[in-house]
């Protein structure tokens, strides 16, 4: 039996109509949810997020401020634009789209966001927050995937869940978010011994190590939940994941596509956070 084809594009789409009507009423009270943006420099890939991710804020109704800089602004003013926008009352949510270049010490900015408009979940209160189980924002990729899987019934609790990958922004929020859901969860990475062996425990398979279709079906127990984070550019220039998907297809129980997996879950969860912004600062 082939797998269940997990539709990120079709549930971020019904995320987005639900937040839709949300905000209407926001906007309605008089709170309309209001996203900065904080480019700098002319990363052709950070000016495709960036465009999604407005376009993404014009359908649902939030407003949101774009700040494009020149790449060569200094760390000083990106930090004085960021306090300026923490004293704003008017904005809800900061996103500072990374990577950044070179000369600005990312870490140094993402600690100057105010956790209250952290909507990008970065900022270590954040992470402190999620690992200690207090309320407070997940970042949008993690947090996408926890709802992909809510929203296609996979059971979370009590089962094998392994995750491929240890980042700071994928695999290790990732398992704090499955711990919480009950399963039992083993992070693996470059070091593991015999991971093939380890994948075969997992009946939740996330893979995020960017390297194009790295797991095949000889990774994958029958009837897996696969969910492939990867975005890899193949050599005939089309996107595809870390999972070998239609070699995956047959043994795995559900897998999502790359793209329209993971990646539309996560503008749809920066939109989730965002209105969360705003009625938590009402
Ligand atoms: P990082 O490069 O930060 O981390 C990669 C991780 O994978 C590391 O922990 C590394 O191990 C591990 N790894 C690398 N090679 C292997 C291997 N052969 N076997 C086992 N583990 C391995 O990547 P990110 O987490 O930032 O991103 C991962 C992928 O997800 C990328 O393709 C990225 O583009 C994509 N991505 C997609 C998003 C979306 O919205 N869909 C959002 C964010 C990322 P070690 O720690 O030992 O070096």
């Amino acid at each position: 039996m082939s797998a269940k084809i997990i539709d990120g594009k079709g549930i971020a789409a019904i995320i987005k109509d639900e937040l839709k009507v949300k905000v209407a009423e926001m906007i309605e009270a008089g709170n309309r949810p209001t996203l900065a943006v904080v480019l700098i420099g002319d990363d052709p890939a950070s000016q495709v997020y960036v465009k999604h991710k407005k376009r993404a804020c014009d359908y649902v109704g939030i407003e949101s401020v774009a700040h494009e800089l020149p790449s060569a602004t200094k760390e000083a003013d990106v930090l004085a634009l960021v306090q300026q926008l923490n004293e704003d009352s008017n904005i809800n949510g900061i996103l500072v789209q990374l990577p950044l270049p070179e000369h600005i010490d990312e870490d140094k900015v993402i600690l100057a966001i105010d956790p209250s408009k952290d909507v990008d979940g970065f900022h270590p209160i954040s992470v402190g927050n999620l690992s200690i189980g207090h309320k407070g924002f997940v970042s949008c990729t993690p947090a996408g995937i926890i709802e992909l899987l809510k929203r296609s019934d996979v059971e979370m609790t009590g089962v094998e869940a392994v995750i491929v990958g240890r980042s700071n922004i994928v695999g290790k929020p990732v398992s704090m978010l499955l711990t919480r859901e009950n399963a039992t969860v083993t992070i693996t990475h470059s070091r593991t011994k015999d991971l093939q062996e380890v994948c075969k425990r997992a009946d939740i398979l996330v893979v995020a190590i960017g390297r194009e279709k790295f797991v095949d079906s000889s990774f994958v127990k029958p009837g897996a939940a696969i969910i492939d984070v990867g975005i890899n550019r193949s050599a005939d220039g089309k996107l595809c994941g870390d999972v070998d998907y239609e070699d995956c297809l047959e043994i795995a129980g559900a897998i999502t596509p790359v793209p329209g997996g993971v990646g539309p879950m996560t503008i749809a969860m920066l939109m989730s956070n965002c209105t969360t912004a705003a009625e938590q600062q009402k």
